[in-house]
């Protein structure tokens, strides 16, 4: 018996059970939100419990799907300001997994980010930037100016996977003047072919880093068989490389990786592209999964790819939602409308559900079928995350959270006050649905048709740096607020909900504002400050993170 068992024996039962937190029918939401829209909202705490272990004891292990397991509950969003291939890269070396959207020119560009994941090898460059022999210095400066390397090899085509002719580093070029780089070519200065140590493709990592390191070069190329260039080692991450023991691999040592697809026709096309780069899920993206096209779409992939990929259906609020779409085969449900951050579903459509009780009441059901769920949107910090897993979530889905980092798709811009920004913008918003033809198809919208009516805006967000400080941040901060509850996983935290030994307590909205900062005259740390505080709002607590700390 468990501290918390002992406790409930003596009648020290304090707070409510989950069913109770529920009972009232009201909607939950995570925490209150300092927005225009938000009223008298009730949000939940959970009790704390008895610790009598380590913050890096307690387990991450979840079930994203029916068929695969992560070791950290957090996915990145099918949205084309949030994953792509370096975004999913990320997010899988830290435990989780990246859905790679759907937003793109052509179906062949997604499959192509697919396979950039499938293909990675941690500590090769498998994309290295090349150049041509009858390109200038000024077209390497350029490449430093805009990427920050120098090391370039020399390839036939000027690209990758095209035969290597030499490679051309700082040192070929550190003393030419600037007046010569123009008319300067990379065939006068660059090292060719016959004089560069060179590595095959079978060559391990380690064999490589024992090269470079007895040959005392920075860069090492890689080529296969036909001479051709398939990937390059900087001796820079030899220095900095670094374990990633939680990373999600496939059966072959790939990192694990998911794709969105729409409900059109043409989602089979893409499909099978997909399947091809070896994509592990299959997101069928609409904003109500209910759908005839959802469930013709799950039953098409079942029957012409048995063996996988998994597919995780949605989005959906309601258990007959649920029911229909795990009857017709899915292997995981995405949860949530009108929750996202970026999101104006409830306001235009009058539709939707109050994330923590769609979360808790679809979990319930899909819990029954042994299918996971996934909470998906209205994250913005750390806790809210631990509270989505306590109803029920198997693991959380992030845009806003994760748009801002160094590996979402887009370049950083500077803000009117000095701020850096990267832009964020909903799927369902003009912008997107504007710039290729696959978000209007989540939002129901004929690309044709003259009316489009936004489900979400666009926006900025605030340069939260790299996604290999934030993940361990938001990993650690997961384990900390599990360690509280005093409980050692994510499977004993639900079971301690179902059981009522973990406890719950509704709060009323002065009890929320008790528990955010407050009564001081200036805050220093501001990431939703600054957002707040330009929408007129009252300022709310600081994130817990700032990347300067980590
Ligand atoms: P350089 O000596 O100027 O080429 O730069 P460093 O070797 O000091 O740093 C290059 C860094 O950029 C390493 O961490 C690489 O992994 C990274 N990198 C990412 N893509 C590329 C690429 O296409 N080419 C090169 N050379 N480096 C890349
Ligand atoms: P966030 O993490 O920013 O709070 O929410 C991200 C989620 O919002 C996405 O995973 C997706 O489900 C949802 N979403 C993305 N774009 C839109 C949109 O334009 N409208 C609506 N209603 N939801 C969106």
């Amino acid at each position: 018996m468990n501290m918390r068992e002992k406790d409930m024996d003596q009648s020290l039962i304090d707070g409510q059970s989950i069913e109770e937190l529920f009972e009232t029918k009201q909607g939950i939401t995570y925490k209150y939100c300092y927005s225009r829209y938000s009223s008298f909202v009730y949000d939940f705490n959970i009790l704390p419990g008895y610790i009598d272990f380590a913050v890096t004891s307690v387990s991450l292990d979840t079930a994203l799907t029916r068929n695969i397991t992560l070791k950290a509950p957090l996915v990145s969003s099918p949205m084309d300001t949030v994953t792509e291939a370096e975004m999913a890269i990320a997010m899988a070396l830290h435990g989780g997994m990246g859905i790679v959207h759907a937003n793109f020119p052509s179906k062949e560009d997604q499959a192509k980010e697919v396979n950039k994941v499938k293909r990675y090898k941690q500590g090769f460059i498998t994309h290295p930037q090349c150049i041509t022999t009858d390109s200038t210095v000024a077209d390497l400066m350029d490449i430093k100016a805009k990427k920050g390397f120098t090391g370039t090899p020399v390839t036939a085509t000027g690209k990758y996977r095209s035969k290597l002719l030499g490679l051309i580093t700082s040192r070929d070029v550190d003393f030419i003047p600037q007046s010569r780089w123009a008319t300067t070519r990379i065939s006068e200065v660059m090292v060719p072919r016959d004089r560069l140590i060179i590595g095959e493709e079978s060559l391990t990592l380690k064999d490589a880093y024992d090269i470079l390191e007895n040959e005392k070069k920075g860069k090492l190329p890689i080529i296969n068989a036909n001479g051709e260039l398939v990937s390059l080692i900087a001796r820079t991450d030899l220095k900095k490389a670094r374990e990633f023991p939680n990373a999600s691999y496939d059966s072959m040592g790939q990192l694990r990786v998911g794709a969105a697809v729409s409900t059109r026709e043409t989602a089979k096309d893409s499909i099978k592209l997909l399947a091809e780069a070896g994509v592990d899920v299959l997101v069928i993206d609409s904003s109500n999964g209910s759908s005839k096209y959802q469930v013709e779409l799950v039953r098409w992939i079942k029957e012409n790819y048995p063996n996988g990929p998994d597919v995780i259906c949605g989005n959906v609020v309601t258990k007959q939602q649920a029911k229909l779409l795990i009857d017709n085969g899915a292997d995981g449900l995405r949860i949530g409308m009108g929750s996202g951050s970026i999101c104006i579903t409830q306001e235009v459509m009058a539709v939707g559900r109050a994330q923590g009780t769609a979360v808790y009441e679809v979990a319930s059901y899909a819990r029954s079928r042994n299918v996971p769920v996934l909470a998906d949107g209205g994250i913005r910090d750390v806790g809210y995350i631990t509270k989505a897993l306590s109803l029920g979530a198997s693991a959380v889905m992030m845009g806003g959270l994760l748009a801002g980092t160094n590996e979402a798709p887009g370049e950083y811009f500077w803000g009117a006050n000095g701020v850096r920004l990267k832009k964020y913008r909903g799927m369902g918003s003009i912008d997107a649905m504007e710039a290729h033809s696959s978000s209007q198809d989540r939002y129901f919208t004929a690309s044709d048709e003259q009316v489009k009516v936004a489900q979400g805006v666009s926006a900025t967000m605030l340069d939260r740096g790299s996604i290999h400080k934030f993940v361990p941040y938001l990993v650690r901060g997961i384990q900390h607020g599990l360690q509280d509850i005093g409980v050692h996983s994510i499977k004993e935290l639900q079971e301690g909900a179902q059981k009522g030994t973990v406890r719950f307590e509704k709060r009323s909205p002065n009890a929320q504002l008790e528990g955010g900062v407050h009564s001081l005259h200036s805050v220093t740390s501001s990431h939703h400050l600054t957002t707040a505080l330009s929408m007129g709002n009252p300022p709310p607590r600081p994130t817990l993170y700032d990347k300067r700390l980590y």
